[in-house]
């Protein structure tokens, strides 16, 4: 390739400042109450409702859209609130047309579903706005539970605790809570700082303290944690990122999806940040989409997602996909990467090899092809760092390199229970983690209760 080809660079403040606020407005604006009364109207409030079967923390569907059907907001909120304390976010966030919506007889109809999520929307923010609060504590317990990571599966599961009594201490390594809610959802899912409203409208129950800048395996240890409380709820999602596994990949400019994005979410002033002219994207799931819209959203002239199987394969949905080519997001198939080409250290372009499947395995034809990029993202998952547990990795039980959890949430270690991202066999949803948090507590509360020790 000739020289000079690869002086594009890295750089800040390519849109003007206007533009900034205009890229990064909210995805599904909130409806207003005629448009959530017209919406909740076209329920037909089924019985048996597979919407409600479809969602990972079962809310009474039915019931909450019937509340704004008949003017009640609030009701509404408590009917949400009474399975999902993040029902706010997860309003926002929620793949909802592969759960609730997706399922919804509308769907299956008209191919046009209720819009849940916006209805959910529109009550959860109505009573939020309002400071409205459902929950009062119980009576004081006496017993101290210990969270690791305010993330929705931590924040969950505090909640449900508080409201039983328990005392309820959370150690979060960050500066802030809200886990990936504050640092990891796409920028336009979430606006106006949304997830920390809501951490403040969780811990407003009372009976939860954070302890920030505190981590598991650093500041405090797992043993100590099991001798100072009664109980431990492991929450802290998935610390590691996986590599590409391609030469020359430490070269500048190749860069970790999940750290743009914590960046992108933290920064005051989007024009602040740098990104590249050509952007290539490795990774097939909503980290991907979200690194390359976002890398759109900045001004980047041309993104790439490289996804090493096919469209039907990828883990973003539909949705996620054409959102992706609605911004201008270019999505190549069947393409694995090969080689980081730098220039000075720097990355000019990345070599991919096409794939093909052959008798059912995933591997190289050989073929190789060359796209120009001076940045690049990694984005081909998270894993568990199971160094967090230091000294008692060994006793807990792991699983695909996760946290083996039973049906209630216990993991192999007497008075630990474990929820969210970190554990196996999850769906890496934020519905999902706070559907874990949440089941996790009521185990707790249960062990708690039964005998008066975990
Ligand atoms: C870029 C990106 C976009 C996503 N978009 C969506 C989406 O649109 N919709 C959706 O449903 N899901 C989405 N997800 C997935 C969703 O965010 C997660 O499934 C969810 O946040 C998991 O919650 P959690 O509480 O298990 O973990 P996390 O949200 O990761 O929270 C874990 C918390 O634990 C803390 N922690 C970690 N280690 C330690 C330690 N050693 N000591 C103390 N604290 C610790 C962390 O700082 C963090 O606050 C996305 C994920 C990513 C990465
Ligand atoms: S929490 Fe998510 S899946 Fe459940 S009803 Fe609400 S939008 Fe649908």
């Amino acid at each position: 390739m000739a020289e000079g080809l690869f002086k594009h660079g890295i750089a800040a403040g390519r849109l003007a400042p206007a533009q900034y606020a205009d890229n990064f407005s909210d995805l599904h604006p909130p409806l207003d109450a005629h448009e959530a009364l017209v919406e909740a109207d076209r329920c037909y409030f089924c019985y048996d409702a597979p919407c409600m079967q479809a969602c990972p923390t079962s809310i009474d569907i039915p019931m909450f859209i019937r509340q704004i059907a008949t003017g009640n907001p609030i009701g509404s909120a408590k009917t949400i609130f009474d399975q999902n304390i993040l029902g706010g976010m997860c309003a926002r966030v929620c793949p909802t047309e592969t759960l609730c919506e997706e399922v919804c007889v509308r769907e299956t109809a008209e191919g046009k579903p209720v819009q849940i999520g916006r209805l959910q929307r529109y009550a959860t923010d109505t009573a939020m706005r309002q400071h409205k609060q459902f929950y009062e504590r119980a009576a004081a317990t006496g017993r101290k539970v210990a969270i690791v990571g305010a993330g929705p599966a931590g924040l969950a599961a505090a909640h449900r605790l508080a409201r039983y009594g328990h005392e309820v201490t959370i150690f979060e390594s960050r500066p802030k809570s809200g886990g990936l809610n504050e640092y990891g959802i796409a920028a336009y899912k979430s606006t106006d700082d949304f997830a920390q409203a809501e951490v403040d409208y969780v811990t407003a129950i009372g009976g939860i303290e954070i302890e920030h800048g505190r981590a598991l395996g650093r500041d405090i240890h797992l043993s100590e944690l099991t001798a100072a409380f009664d109980a431990v709820f492991l929450g802290i999602g998935l610390a590691g990122v996986n590599a590409l596994r391609a030469e020359g990949e430490d070269a500048e400019g190749v860069e970790n999806a999940v750290e743009f994005i914590a960046e992108l979410r933290q920064a005051a002033d989007l024009g602040s940040l740098p990104v590249g002219r050509r952007v290539v994207v490795i990774g097939g799931g909503m980290t991907a989409i979200d690194a390359a819209v976002q890398s759109k959203l900045l001004g980047a002239e041309e993104v790439t997602i490289c996804y090493r199987r096919g469209k039907e394969h990828m883990n973003a949905s539909e949705f996620e996909q054409d959102l992706a080519a609605a911004n201008g997001v270019g999505i190549r198939h069947w393409l694995q990467p090969k080689r980081v080409v730098s220039e000075g250290g720097k990355v000019a372009a990345i070599e991919l090899e096409y794939t093909a499947l052959k008798d059912g395995k995933l591997g190289g034809t050989g073929e190789t092809v060359t796209l120009l990029a001076d940045q690049v993202f990694k984005a081909i998952g998270q894993s568990f760092e199971p160094a967090a547990l230091n000294g008692s990795g060994a006793s807990i039980g792991l699983e695909g390199g996760r946290i083996k959890v039973d049906e209630e949430g216990r993991t192999s270690l007497a008075k630990v229970w474990a929820g969210g991202d970190c554990i196996v066999g999850g769906d890496d949803l934020t519905v999902s983690a706070v559907a874990q948090g949440r089941d996790a507590a009521e185990s707790i509360h249960r062990a708690l209760t039964a005998n008066g020790r975990a």
